[in-house]
């Protein structure tokens, strides 16, 4: 059985390339970016998109997409239903501007892969949030409220004979129905980040664990058998962080997340009405239960 995640797996036996070079000897960037998951290269894109003639160095200690990136359940989910949280956090504005950030980023992930030919299986076919127990009906009204309130609310109520249509379950009751979210395969959008990168003059180093960092002026950053010497680092280490940074141990908070992958069901998502592939999502009071569903699945 293959040790990669799922969805990674399945990117590389498309892609079928060898991994990038790891590095080898000295090399000078402008800005050098620890960790090749979605993070390390959205912005070495937004590097080299903002400053071209920047010189521009990814490392990644095993394939890019190997951290949560290459993992995860592919939702596209938004911070609609978090706006209540927000707002207590970062204020009235801040909590907007990040809800409909979070609405406009599923609809820019969709336009940036077809710009640059990135095949990501994305569905953008909503989400449906809905009460799978009696305790969770009601749950979502105060908070769809608040966002009336504010002009943000892109969710409208579904009747119990839409609820069940669009989830494929009749258990489900009380649901709501949101435009901006979808699912994407993750492996492949960020092996075609890689290769968008790539494209653009970034220097990518796979299977190049940074071993250390030395701060002197200038940012060195250590790998078994090269040094990157760099005007500036972006560390985008995700979960390895507070491990390799203990510094940053107290103000980063790892959380689990599993996700389970079933065969390809191809007649049973037609029965259940899933041909469109949203999002269902339970109304728990501290989770969500993302449904991703396998291409043909
Ligand atoms: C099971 C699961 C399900 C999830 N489901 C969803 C979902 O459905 N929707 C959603 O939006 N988000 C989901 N997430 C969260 C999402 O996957 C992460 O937020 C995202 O992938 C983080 O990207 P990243 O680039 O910051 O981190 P990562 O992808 O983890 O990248 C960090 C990279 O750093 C590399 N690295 C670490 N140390 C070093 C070193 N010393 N030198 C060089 N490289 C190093 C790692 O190998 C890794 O590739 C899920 C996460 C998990 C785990």
């Amino acid at each position: 059985m293959s040790q990669l995640p799922y969805w990674l797996a399945e990117a590389l036996a498309a892609e079928r390339s060898p991994p990038r070079p790891a590095l080898q000897g000295r090399q000078r960037a402008d800005v050098c970016i620890v960790g090749g998951g979605f993070t390390g290269l959205w912005t070495a894109i937004m590097c080299k998109q903002a400053r071209p003639d920047w010189q521009v160095v990814v490392l990644e200690k095993a394939r890019c997409g190997s951290g949560a990136s290459g993992r995860n359940g592919g939702c596209m989910l938004t911070w609609s239903t978090k706006y209540p949280s927000l707002r207590r956090w970062f204020g009235d504005s801040e909590a907007s501007r990040l809800v409909q950030a979070s609405e406009q980023a599923v609809a820019d992930i969709a336009s940036f892969c077809q710009q640059h030919a990135i095949d990501a299986d994305i569905r953008l076919g909503g989400a449906v949030y809905a009460a799978s127990n009696p305790a969770q009906i009601g749950r979502l009204a105060p908070v769809l409220a608040m966002l009336q309130q504010h002009s943000l609310n892109s969710w409208t109520a579904l009747s119990p004979a839409q609820t069940s249509a669009l989830s494929g379950s009749a258990l489900l009751q009380d649901g709501y129905h949101s435009a901006p979210a979808g699912s994407l395969q993750p492996g492949k959008l960020v092996r075609g980040l890689l290769r968008v990168a790539s494209e653009m003059g970034v220097q990518v180093h796979e299977h190049s664990t940074m071993t250390h960092l030395q701060e002197d002026g200038q940012v060195i950053l250590h790998t078994a058998q090269g040094q990157v010497e760099a005007s500036q680092a972006v560390l985008a280490l995700n979960a390895d962080m507070p491990g390799q940074f203990p510094a940053f141990a107290n103000s980063i908070l790892l959380v689990s997340s599993d996700m389970i992958i079933t065969d390809a069901a191809p007649g049973k998502s037609a029965h259940w009405g899933w041909s469109a592939v949203r999002q269902c999502a339970t109304c728990a009071p501290s989770s969500t239960t993302g449904a991703a569903h396998r291409t043909g699945g």
